[in-house]
């Protein structure tokens, strides 16, 4: 274990050799090897796409940019399961678990009865040992909640609340259709009961600046999160932001690659050190992205230069964290 002291008395002690305290690290531990994620397409829209909430979606949303191919709600999730675990175990051969990844859309909206089938389905393949939801956090209710606890008994279950921002005035300008207190509110309701509670962060959304991004570290680390995952800011074709952006492109302040990689670091300096990171960037596929270019650089590498430049730096997660 690494224990090693700051100057602020923080300690890291998360057991491996990154600077921050990864999540799959923390899983690799838990289960004994990799797990890995296999995305699912289900029979899920939005409140902010179907009309209930609105009908254009987040300004920076398009579901494609996200979604591997061989998800298609035309499929089953059985067959998308199949066709997913084809690829990654050929991939990943020293996998210990893989856990179905509903990501596309928001994966709570609809009756409980809908969400059962839909998650029995995928917890029914026998390669399946658990669930990683991504949902708003303005639709899921306790029943759900209710529901998740009793699968957490047997199965690991993450479920993943879009946060993006703390402030209320960007959550508006984006069109999300919820504030921050609908975040706070749901990770509250889903904390304490046998799952991980995640969240998810944009940095760099139009009209905040580097130091407002920064502030927001200090509301994140009030949260009972288990896990957050955040990255940069992409602007992806077919989009209400993609047209803003031709518009007025004054507006934005895209990280540039390196700016990302300080930025990104001095928020994890500042980020609770028990809180576990999902993932530092992202990234789309070049077909459908607009802005920022930072060539064909794909997560993995942009990680390592991250991690590398955490080692230059000398510094880690937690290192300025304040109670
Ligand atoms: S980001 Fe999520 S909530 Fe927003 S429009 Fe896209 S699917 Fe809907």
């Amino acid at each position: 274990m690494d224990t090693t002291n700051n100057t602020e008395g923080v300690i890291r002690e998360w057991g491996d050799t990154k600077r921050f305290n990864s999540q799959s690290a923390r899983l690799k531990e838990k289960f004994g090897g990799r797990v890995q994620k296999v995305s699912i397409s289900a029979d899920f829209t939005c409140p902010n796409r179907d009309g209930s909430l609105g009908k254009g979606g987040c300004t920076f949303c398009n579901n494609d940019s996200f979604t591997p191919s061989y998800t298609r709600i035309s499929t089953s999730i059985t067959e998308q399961l199949n066709a997913g675990l084809k690829f990654q175990k050929k991939r990943y051969k020293r996998t210990a678990m893989f856990v179905g990844y509903f990501q596309s859309y928001t994966n709570t909206y609809g009756s409980l009865d809908k969400i059962k089938n839909i998650y029995d389905e995928a917890l029914s393949h026998p390669d399946i040992k658990g669930l990683v939801i991504g949902t708003r956090p303005d639709v899921t209710t306790d029943e759900q909640l209710d529901y998740l606890e009793e699968l957490a008994k047997e199965y690991y279950i993450d479920l993943e609340f879009g946060i993006e921002s703390t402030n209320d005035s960007i959550l508006e300008s984006i069109n999300r259709g919820h504030d921050y207190a609908s975040s706070v509110d749901a990770i509250n309701r889903a904390t304490g009961r046998g799952f991980d509670v995640g969240g998810h962060m944009i940095l760099g959304l139009p009209g905040e600046s580097r130091q407002e991004i920064l502030n927001q570290v200090h509301e994140i680390n009030k949260l009972p999160l288990d896990t957050i995952k955040f990255h940069q800011l992409l602007i992806v074709k077919n989009t209400a932001m993609a047209k803003q952006y031709g518009e007025t492109p004054e507006i934005f302040d895209l990280f540039s690659k390196d700016e990302y990689i300080d930025f990104v670091i001095d928020f994890l300096e500042r980020l609770r050190p028990d809180m576990t990171v999902q993932r530092l960037t992202s990234e789309a596929p070049p077909a459908i992205k607009i802005a920022p270019d930072w060539g064909l650089l794909r997560i993995g590498p942009i990680q390592q230069l991250i991690e590398d430049r955490m080692e230059e730096r000398d510094t880690w997660q937690g290192r300025l964290f304040k109670t």
